[in-house]
């Protein structure tokens, strides 16, 4: 990957939302940040399969990204009780699945894995924001002895947050996935000045869009196709040219795997951001 911001999309072999490789390769992208597949698919021979499927398609994987059982974005208060390593109970036994996942990424070449952290607390006092800090040390320290990184995608908590809680865990291989929809669907705060402000953390960004919730922050707002909603991808890319940011522009549309849809509206997102890459010289 040599040339300045290619355009990704997400996908996904047999779990998650994403594309699918061949609708991928027909929408003639060359990066993709991949859902990890599951854990049956993990194996050695699948392995060997989805590189060569990869290669065939000339389709680089830049990411892939965590998923566990269990999690549900039904609505706000289930996300905080059901995703990422905030919960208790699961969190040992997830922990030990994403290290899976980060081997499976090493296996298939990839040098990063992504995932939802879930909810942070934003108080630093709480003692579950310790437990936190202490989980995603562990993380980084088992994909940094394999020269990995980690991305935690952003959404859930505001910048300052954010900010605070990777400063706090310091490790050199944490950086963000900054999902400006996401600030948005969440209700936590405005994306553009969030990207300025942690622009030296992020190393990845999902381009997707979202109208605000008429309750921020209670209930979700909307996800839209690309240029339909409230990010104003003009300036997105203005913001990441002054934070230096080269990396893959990966479209995010979090709709059903019907390949007619998916072409059409991923086929108009990567037609927005062309022209606005084209402002850019590029
Ligand atoms: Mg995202």
């Amino acid at each position: 990957m040599s040339a300045k911001w290619p355009i990704g999309v997400f996908a996904s072999i047999d779990a998650g939302l994403g594309v699918d490789l061949d609708v991928a390769k027909d929408l003639g992208v060359t990066t993709v940040q991949l859902h990890t597949p599951h854990a049956e698919s993990r194996t050695p021979e699948r392995i060997a399969e989805f590189h060569r499927h990869l290669d065939d398609l000339g389709i680089e994987v830049t990411c892939v990204f965590a998923g566990f059982e269990g999690e549900s974005y039904a609505d706000i208060p289930t996300v905080e009780r059901t995703v990422g390593l905030v919960p208790k109970d699961l969190r040992d036994e997830r922990i030990a699945e994403l290290l899976d996942i980060a081997k499976f990424a090493g296996a298939m070449g990839v040098d990063t894995v992504g995932l939802h952290l879930g909810f942070v607390p934003h108080d630093a006092s709480d003692p579950e924001y310790a437990e936190m800090v202490e989980a995603t040390r562990r993380v980084c320290d088992a994909c940094g002895a394999d020269g990995q990184r980690v991305h935690l995608e952003t959404g859930q908590e505001p910048a300052d947050v954010l900010e605070k809680f990777i400063t706090t865990v310091d490790r050199a291989n944490l950086f963000i996935n900054f999902d400006p929809a996401n600030m948005i669907l969440y209700g936590c705060g405005e994306p553009l000045p969030a990207l300025a402000q942690l622009g030296r953390f992020v190393r990845s960004v999902h381009c997707k869009d979202a109208k605000w919730s008429d309750q921020p922050g209670k209930t979700w707002g909307t996800e839209t196709p690309l240029g339909q909603g409230d990010v104003d991808f003009r300036q997105f890319l203005r913001v990441l040219e002054s934070i230096d940011y080269t990396g893959p522009l990966t479209i995010e549309r979090e709709i059903p795997q019907e390949p007619e849809r998916q072409k059409s509206e991923i086929g108009g997102a990567i037609e927005l951001l062309q022209s606005l890459k084209a402002e850019h010289g590029l």
